[in-house]
């Protein structure tokens, strides 16, 4: 039976990306020896790393000033690097969620953290807005994480701010075009949307870094990756490789523009659908709907038809559709591999299971 794979990470890849990288698994470029088994410090391996940064720059379209840099450790390293190297006295959080959430805790660590804006009171149904006037000028920074994964909030803008802005952008990367230049940094672990897990992209304004007032651990300063293209250490090769194949594609199926334009085109047609049918409803507030991860549970009267409805779509090919537990219900992540087939599928799903009660 065709698999229909919503997980929300890690998550569904082209095929072609997961095919080509497979290839290379037991070959890399007809050496004889696999993707697994090269250094990374092979002449072949530095244009892999080399294309990606092109393509990164290309199609996010980042200005001169910038570096983009490929580490371990996950979006969650993030949280505490991200102030090790830009919080010099205090900073500005959205808590938004529950990674914004942690990205604040671990700030704490460093310095003063002002959270401008909460939705956690509502159990972060809607994505905090209009606190712009409120972020006091003297931050460093605005950390904010762009779509809330676990909720299903987003905010597909870059916010007009004084301060520069710093984004936890894992789960909308390379969905939509981003105005690089009001960022300090941007870091996303890959395994949402641009790549397998293994990887985290870090794209970093040059200017800003080394200013923090504190002695950094040679692997926590960014410089020392910037300085030697991600090459400092062993960086994860193979993720760096399906990154590298999934970046290719995006290019090949129209960019970030593209992406943004289908990934519109998949999300209205499931919340059209929500709506519409009777046995379900959304969780959060319209305006606030992300176009990645769209949560629903069972409308009031139906609540007992949640396992059946999971099990019957399960039956069906739906695979990664139970939400995050701290909403319940179901939540389907169209990142950009999504396809619109596989939304209709759901969608028939969700009718037929309607027309049997
Ligand atoms: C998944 C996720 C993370 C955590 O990523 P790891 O790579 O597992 O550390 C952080 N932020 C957001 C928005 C996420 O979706």
């Amino acid at each position: 039976m065709k698999k229909y794979n919503f997980n929300a990470g890690p998550s569904m890849l082209p095929h072609e990306v997961v095919e080509n990288t497979a290839k290379q698994l037991l070959d890399f470029n007809g050496s004889g020896l696999s993707l697994m088994e090269i250094s990374h410090r092979a002449k072949d391996f530095q244009p892999v790393v080399d294309e990606c940064v092109a393509l990164f720059k290309d199609l996010l379209s980042i200005p001169d000033g910038y570096s983009v840099i490929f580490l371990g450790g996950g979006a969650s390293l993030q949280f505490m690097q991200i102030p090790a190297n830009f919080l010099i006295k205090k900073a500005a959080y959205v808590n938004s969620g529950v990674w914004a959430k942690k990205a604040m805790k671990e700030a704490k660590l460093f310095g003063e953290v002002v959270e401008v804006a909460s939705s956690a009171a509502s159990n972060y149904t809607f994505y905090p807005k209009n606190f712009e006037s409120d972020v006091p000028s003297d931050v460093d920074y605005l950390h904010i994480c762009s779509n809330n994964t676990i909720y299903g909030t987003e905010y597909r803008k870059d916010f007009d701010v004084k301060v520069p802005l710093i984004a936890d952008m894992s789960s909308d990367i390379m969905s939509r075009p981003v105005d690089v230049s009001k960022y300090n940094a941007i870091y996303a672990g890959a395994q949402k949307n641009i790549a397998m897990a293994g990887v985290t992209v870090i794209i970093l304004k040059d200017e800003a870094l080394g200013k923090a007032p504190r002695e950094l651990p040679t692997m926590i300063d960014y410089r020392t990756h910037v300085e030697k293209g991600s090459m400092f250490n062993t960086p994860p090769v193979v993720p760096v490789y399906s990154m590298l194949e999934n970046l290719r594609w995006l290019k090949k199926h129209g960019g970030v523009e593209a992406a943004d334009k289908r990934a519109h085109e998949r999300a209205e047609a499931l919340y059209a659908e929500i709506d519409r049918n009777k046995l379900f409803k959304g969780t959060v507030e319209e305006a606030s709907r992300s176009v990645m991860n769209i949560c629903f549970v069972m409308n009031e009267g139906y609540e007992a038809l949640e396992k059946p409805f999971l099990d019957f779509a399960t039956e069906r090919g739906m695979v990664g559709i139970k939400g995050h537990r701290s909403v319940g219900g179901f939540r389907a992540s169209c990142y950009n591999a999504q396809t619109m087939e596989g939304v209709n599928a759901l969608i028939q799903t969700m009718r037929d299971f309607e027309a049997q009660h």
